[in-house]
Parts: C-alpha cells; structure tokens; sequence
C-alpha cells in the first residue's frame, strides 16, 4: 500500500501495527483514529452516577440499564482487549434557501449514519485481520451502550469541551464516532490526552437558549432541544417549547457558537449530502407535507427515530 501523508496534528508510525490502522482508516474518509487498550471507565462512572440520579437522563431508561457494560466494553464483548476509536466528519456549512424553514441538525440531513459508518468499520476490521493481525470484533456507532466521547478523549483524540462534545483540536466537533472493539490485542501509540482547551470560554452555556449546559460538561437532558426534539416520547415542555429557535430535529447550538468549529471543513461522503429537495422546503412545506411524502423523502433519514408524528408535534409547538 502506498502510504499518503494525513494531517490529523498528532505524529503517524507508518511502522506500527496501530500506525498502520490510522493510515487504512483516514485513506477511507475518516477524519481521525486512535487505538486504545480496553478496559473500566473508573473517573466517568461517579459523573454517570450523578447524572442519573439527579434525572438528567429524562426519559432515556436504557442509560439506566447496561451501566456496567455502558463503563467498561470488556463485559460487551467476550475478550474484548482494543478499542479503535474513529470520528467521521459530518459538517456542511449548506443552509435551507428558506430562512423561516425549521432547522434539522446538520448530521441528520444525509441518509442515516450508522450503516455507512459501520460498513466502514467493518471493513476496517477486515484490514486489520488480514494485514495485522487476526482476531475478531464488533463495530459500533452510537447504537451499544458505550461512552463514545469518553473512549475518543482516553484515545487522545480531543478533549470534552464545556458543552459536553469532543472537540478534536483540528476539526471540532461536527463528526461522528465509532468504534471497533477487538479481542487481539494491539500497541497503542504513546498517548497524550489531550488537556482542555476551552480556557475561559463560556460561549456553549451562553448560548444555550434553553439553559440546558447547567455548568461545564453537565447537560441536564431535559432541557436540552435535542432530547425534546428526537428521544422525549409524549408532550414537550411547555415551558421550553417557546425557545427552540425554529429546531425541529436536533440542536447544533452550542456547536455552532464553539470557536474550535471555525475549522470544520466539509465531508466528502456523498451518503451525508443533505437529501434531496430537504434544503429547499419552506415553513409551508413542512406544515403541509403528508405522512406518505414524509415517508417517501425521508425513509432512509435518521427523522424516522420520531416519524411524521414527532415531527408533526414539534412543528406544532414551533407554532406556538
Ligand atoms: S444542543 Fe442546543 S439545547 Fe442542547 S445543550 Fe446544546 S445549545 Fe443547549
Ligand atoms: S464554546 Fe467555548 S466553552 Fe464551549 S465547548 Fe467551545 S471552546 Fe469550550
């Protein structure tokens, strides 16, 4: 193979097995990767704790269940010894020709992600066990009870900015993460965690407009436009409905605002390109459109986590 130089801001072993898996993962399109020895998430299980007990999940039980797995991916999977952690861009500065158009998140305007990024796992993993070593493994995106962002700062590949995201210090946060957990076991590179850069920066809890970031790192999921848009079953808060800024599915708030993502640069993965006509519908579209219309444009969308009906709601209380 013929090695390309990729320009993460941390130093590639080409020699390596782990240098070699980085290289394989940002010739396919990842933005970044780390490899990093499994094992217990010791520091972040008091903060899940509190959180939870404090009931910032809201109604999201299943962060309740699975928290010994959830904190260490060893009791995921059998012999589980690597994690290869990869983040996968999903930025683009396209905005609705409308500006009255309701807002959906920037990585849910594409085509779902999670079988486009495992299908990059998995053939990641299939490099790894023809060309490195053989073994076995899963791959996850945001779909196993798993501290994504947790795992991706252990590995070195930013650090937990104050509205909770990783913030990789070439890119920002616009990305997704995965996963592949293996039962070989694999050097990892010398790793630096990387310390925090927000400084004195407050802008995130600023400008939350629903007061959701209750101190650095600490979002109460209730209040949080995110969860009352996409995992919130039942009515909306009424009391937070009237500050959703026209956000209809998602909030890229607190990322938009964030100084580390003026260096976000657009993906190049076609599967991610808003669908078609989405950035062309107008307030009107939206209140007009059918449930077979909705259906039809946006059955491979991550919108069907709500469906027409939670869609509908929100457009409702957008209303209001
Ligand atoms: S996603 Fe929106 S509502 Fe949630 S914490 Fe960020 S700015 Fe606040
Ligand atoms: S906006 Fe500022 S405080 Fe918030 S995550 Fe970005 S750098 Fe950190």
């Amino acid at each position: 193979m013929e090695w390309k130089f990729f320009d993460t801001g941390r130093p590639l072993e080409y020699s390596s097995m782990t240098g070699r898996i980085r290289a394989k993962a940002l010739e396919m399109g990842f933005l970044d990767c780390a490899v990093v020895p499994a094992g217990a998430l010791e520091k972040e299980r008091t903060c899940l704790n509190r959180w939870m007990d404090e009931g910032m999940h809201g109604t999201m039980e299943y962060m309740a269940r699975n928290m010994d797995k959830r904190l260490d991916p060893r009791l995921l999977v059998e012999g589980a010894r690597t994690l290869v952690i990869v983040l996968h861009n999903y930025y683009s500065p396209e905005q609705s020709a409308d500006p009255e158009a309701p807002i959906i998140s920037r990585y849910a305007r594409g085509k779902d992600y999670h079988q486009v990024i495992k299908n990059k796992l998995h053939e990641l993993l299939r490099f790894i066990q023809t060309e490195i070593t053989p073994c076995h493994g899963r791959a996850f995106t945001d779909s196993a009870p798993i501290l994504e962002r947790a795992w991706a700062r252990r590995a070195g590949l930013g650090w937990i900015g104050k509205n909770s995201m990783l913030i990789h210090p070439r890119y920002g946060s616009y990305f997704f993460i995965g996963e592949l957990i293996i039962d070989a076991e694999i050097p990892p590179e010398p790793m630096t965690e990387i310390p925090d850069r927000c400084g004195t920066c407050t802008r995130c809890i600023e400008a939350c407009p629903t007061r959701a970031i209750i101190s650095p790192r600490i979002v109460d999921a209730r209040r949080c436009i995110s969860y009352q848009t996409i995992e919130l079953r039942g009515d909306q808060d009424p009391a937070l409905t009237p500050l959703f800024r026209n956000r209809l599915f998602g909030c890229d708030i607190c990322q938009e605002v964030c100084p580390w993502n003026r260096k976000a640069t657009p993906h190049h993965e076609p599967a991610f390109h808003p669908l078609p006509g989405l950035l062309q519908l107008t307030r009107t579209d939206w209140d007009t459109m059918s449930e077979e219309q909705f259906n039809d444009m946006f059955r491979e969308s991550p919108l069907m986590r709500t469906g027409y009906q939670g869609i509908r709601r929100t457009l409702r209380n957008l209303k209001s």
